[in-house]
């Protein structure tokens, strides 16, 4: 296997408190050193000059529709765009079809991102049965698969009896549960976050408490069984505070967010365009606001994309009944850094640290650090060009993204999966 020389970059590693210039050396799929001014021949020398060198990121929310809805996204152009992405590790959750709800299904597709993926896919199993949150899944058996962790993610378990018992299997399991914590009473049919933007709108809202009183019973079901508690895509200040003071007691619970919910508002929303509409939805301004402090203070634990491609078909309709979701894995890093590190939110250490260490200890996957013998996962992106957003050059097959024509500074310049060049930045 050849070996790749990234010279003179700054190399941000937070996982071995790693922030200044230095040189990576990779081979054989390794990274096998990391220090300035390394005198040794590579097959490739990359000048990584003015650049910034990180472990790959991690994205440990995404749909990549595969099996059932490959007309959205496959496993082989949803990994091309995590890559696009300086992503290199994925995790996938189970509402694909048939669901991740058994072995085979697990077996499935890691045999097709081992054959067909750009980067590592890490499925998620199922919570429960079908995901129709009546019976549980058979967890022991997914575990034993290569599921990561467990989650219905697109449907709320509204029995808080079954998520109980769920939280009792996976803390024997030692897996993490990752719950899309929604009320489904509560947000009923609602399209938008309820507040003054949809009374002006004239759309159907789903209120902030919908979210709010899920993380809560999770927390409590949490401090119940011990078993650790992901909160996936927090987007009201509600579940930042609820999280912040499950934390101060020390319960086993972590939090992520999404970069439309610290980048846009219920008030972004324009002309009824589809390509806002996501679930949770766009949350006012407290909300925002509550979920940048979450991020600043350390309450929030990882950034994700919840990465949700559809056919333009299912977007390009009326705002009521387009599908719910958008696609973000070419746009996570620049928006971190245009829009948390630039303006001062958190440093480029904690952004790096939030895409890579700490969802890679959360889901119990051994990446996200340049240490020496660990995989050859590496990002490459550049912190000076401002580009703006175009969404006819996503490698995803998904077009939906509210950011197209945005100007944005960090896009991946190189993207290195087990020691191959799987991306590199044409223009
Ligand atoms: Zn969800
Ligand atoms: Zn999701």
């Amino acid at each position: 296997m050849k070996s790749i020389l990234i010279q003179g970059g700054h190399v941000v590693d937070p996982a071995n408190q790693l922030d200044g210039e230095a040189d990576v050396l990779l081979s054989d799929g390794k990274v096998a050193k990391v220090g300035k001014g390394l005198k040794v021949k590579a097959d490739i020398t990359i000048d990584a000059k003015g650049k910034l060198v990180t472990p790959g990121l991690i994205d440990m929310h995404v749909h990549f529709r595969e099996p059932g809805f490959e007309y959205k996204e496959t496993i082989a152009t949803g990994s091309h765009s995590a890559v696009a992405g300086g992503v290199t590790s994925v995790a996938a959750m189970p509402n694909t079809n048939p669901p991740i709800d058994d072995q085979s299904i697990v077996e499935f597709i890691k045999m097709k991102a081992e054959k067909e993926g750009y980067c590592h896919v890490y499925p998620i199993g199922c919570i429960s049965k079908k995901r129709e949150g009546q019976e549980m899944a058979e967890l022991g058996e997914l575990k034993r698969a290569g599921a990561v962790a467990l989650s219905d993610d697109g449907a709320p378990i509204m029995n808080a009896e079954l998520m109980r018992r769920v939280m009792e299997y996976a803390k024997m399991l030692d897996l993490t549960v990752i719950d899309h914590c929604e009320d489904s009473h509560l947000s009923c049919d609602g399209v938008m976050h309820e507040g003054e933007a949809s009374m002006k709108l004239g759309l159907r809202g789903i209120p902030a408490a919908s979210e709010t009183v899920m993380v809560g019973r999770n927390i409590l079901l949490s401090e119940m069984t011990g078993a650790k508690f992901h909160a996936a895509h927090v987007s009201t200040a509600g579940s930042v505070e609820l999280i912040r003071q499950a934390k101060k007691k020390g319960l086993n619970v972590t939090a992520e967010t999404c970069p439309h919910y610290w980048a846009l508002s219920d008030k972004s929303i324009k002309a009824y365009n589809a390509n806002f509409k996501m679930n949770p939805p766009l949350r006012g301004d407290e909300d925002v606001a509550a979920i940048r402090k979450g991020i600043k203070e350390g309450v929030i634990d990882a950034l994700c994309t919840d990465h949700a491609p559809h056919a333009n078909t299912e977007k390009q309709c009326e705002f009521d009944k387009a599908a719910f979701g958008i696609v973000g894995l070419e746009t996570l890093f620049p928006l971190t850094y245009s829009h948390l590190v630039e303006p001062g939110v958190i440093s480029l250490s904690r952004a790096v640290e939030m895409l890579t260490v700490i969802p890679a200890k959360i889901l119990g996957i051994p990446k996200g650090t340049l240490s020496e013998g660990a995989d050859a996962d590496v990002a490459l992106f550049d912190l000076k060009v401002s580009r703006k957003v175009d969404a006819k050059t996503f490698k995803s097959k998904g077009r939906n993204t509210p950011f197209n024509g945005w100007d944005l500074k960090g896009w991946a310049d190189v993207t290195i999966v087990s020691g191959n060049v799987k991306y590199e930045r044409k223009d």
